[in-house]
């Protein structure tokens, strides 16, 4: 077979895991996985290998967007969106923008909840569509009144058990410890990678409030105890301070948001090692253009109450070491899948972190949010080969990495998407 034996020489490698970076390195990738990595005189190259020579780029883990939504949207309006646009349309314009996702250096992206992705990853694994690999949820469980309880729509059209029309916002709507278990085993069931929650109210949808609290705390735990029989991690939505304790405290992983979070939260996070996504990328957005592609009225306005709160709980967050994973909340069209290095941008300009620091957060960081932090993440020897090359030094200016041009090549799984070196 050939392909299966490919070395990349003349390499710059930030490898992710903390270490400088090394000059004239290579790689050598074997099946689809790192077989070794070092310095060139340190690593043998066999004469079956094809080589690859980078001519002296930078070689990073292939990037993590840690929350978005495979949905193919195209508006901001998503009252009239879903039920006006047929679901197959949906999964043709997610498709795009797997690709786009892949191209743009995104090697893995973490589905947070909805139906699309759930399908769509099959399409990737088999090779239909060259697109990032996916890490899907699949319907994210949400109380009645939650934040997945699309409250401008009859509750039967939200639960993706009773809805007869097939579309990429459903949740598994759950009440009491029973039914939250049931719904647990059911998204599993439907192939969910994680299980997602909603812990608190939030900012898109529209009678709640971040602070309302979701949920009880025995509630969350029935959860993560069904996922854990899995092996299986829990992310929760969560922006009030109490939501995000209780979902930590039940054993929530993953808190995305974390627009309130406090000190205690902070403590907490550190304590038990879990990730926070802030999602900075789309509130800005919402503020940028949010009215123009029909971002609800209560959507634009708990946006503009939180904006400037959540980037500052961020910055504490951050500087209270607190682990932080890139995560855009994209969605598609005007939240571009593609542009996602936007978030690294934001924990740069305006959370205090250096590129570097930004630069763990979509890799290694991002990775143990996938819950892959022994496949993916970082370059080392027995990971998955999840490798891009950039031009231009990401850690002297960490813009370059919003424009696909800069990427110049991509491998997923050892196999290459793009290549652009020549
Ligand atoms: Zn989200």
């Amino acid at each position: 077979m050939k392909n299966n034996l490919i070395a990349i020489v003349n390499i710059r490698i930030f490898d992710g895991t903390g270490a400088p970076v090394l000059n004239n390195g290579v790689v050598l990738v074997e099946n689809g996985v790192i077989k070794d990595v070092g310095s060139s005189g340190s690593v043998s190259v066999p004469d079956s290998a094809e080589v690859i020579d980078a001519k002296g780029k930078m070689l990073l883990p292939g990037l993590i967007d840690a929350h978005l939504h495979l949905q193919g949207f195209r508006s901001g309006d998503f009252v009239k969106e879903p039920l006006l646009t047929p679901f197959g349309v949906f999964v043709a314009r997610a498709a795009r923008d797997a690709e786009s996702l892949l191209n743009s250096g995104f090697t893995t992206v973490v589905d947070a909840g909805g139906l699309v992705a759930l399908h769509l990853k099959y399409a990737v694994n088999e090779g239909t569509v060259a697109g990032s690999r996916i890490v899907a949820a699949g319907p994210a469980l949400s109380q009645t009144f939650g934040h997945g309880d699309e409250h401008y729509f009859p509750v039967e059209w939200v639960d993706y058990r009773t809805t007869r029309k097939f579309t990429p916002f459903v949740s598994l709507i759950c009440d009491g410890e029973d039914e939250c278990r049931k719904a647990a085993r059911y998204a599993l069931r439907e192939g969910a990678d994680f299980i997602k929650i909603m812990s608190t109210g939030g900012v898109l949808s529209e009678k709640d409030r971040p602070e309302y609290l979701q949920f009880t705390i025995k509630e969350i735990r029935a959860i993560v105890e069904e996922a854990s029989h899995a092996m299986r991690i829990v992310h929760s939505h969560a922006q009030g301070a109490k939501g995000i304790k209780n979902a930590i405290e039940a054993g929530v992983k993953v808190i995305a948001h974390a627009i309130y979070m406090d000190e205690e939260g902070f403590e907490m996070a550190k304590e038990k090692d879990v990730v926070i996504v802030p999602t900075l990328a789309i509130v800005e957005k919402i503020l940028e253009v949010g009215k123009e592609v029909g971002v609800p009225e209560w959507g634009l306005k708990k946006s503009e109450e939180v904006h400037k709160v959540h980037i500052e709980t961020i910055r504490k967050a951050f500087k209270a070491g607190v682990k932080i994973a890139a995560g855009t909340d994209y969605i598609g069209g005007w939240l571009p899948q593609g542009e996602n290095a936007v978030e690294l941008k934001i924990y740069v300009e305006k959370v205090g972190m250096s590129p570097r620091d930004a630069l763990i957060t979509a890799t290694k960081n991002a990775a143990q949010a996938a819950d892959l932090a022994d496949k993916t993440g970082t370059i080392e020897k027995g990971k998955l080969a999840d490798l891009i090359i950039v031009d231009g030094n990401p850690l002297e200016n960490i813009d370059i990495l919003l424009d696909k041009e800069n990427i110049l090549l991509v491998m997923r799984d050892g196999k290459i998407f793009k290549n652009k070196l020549e």
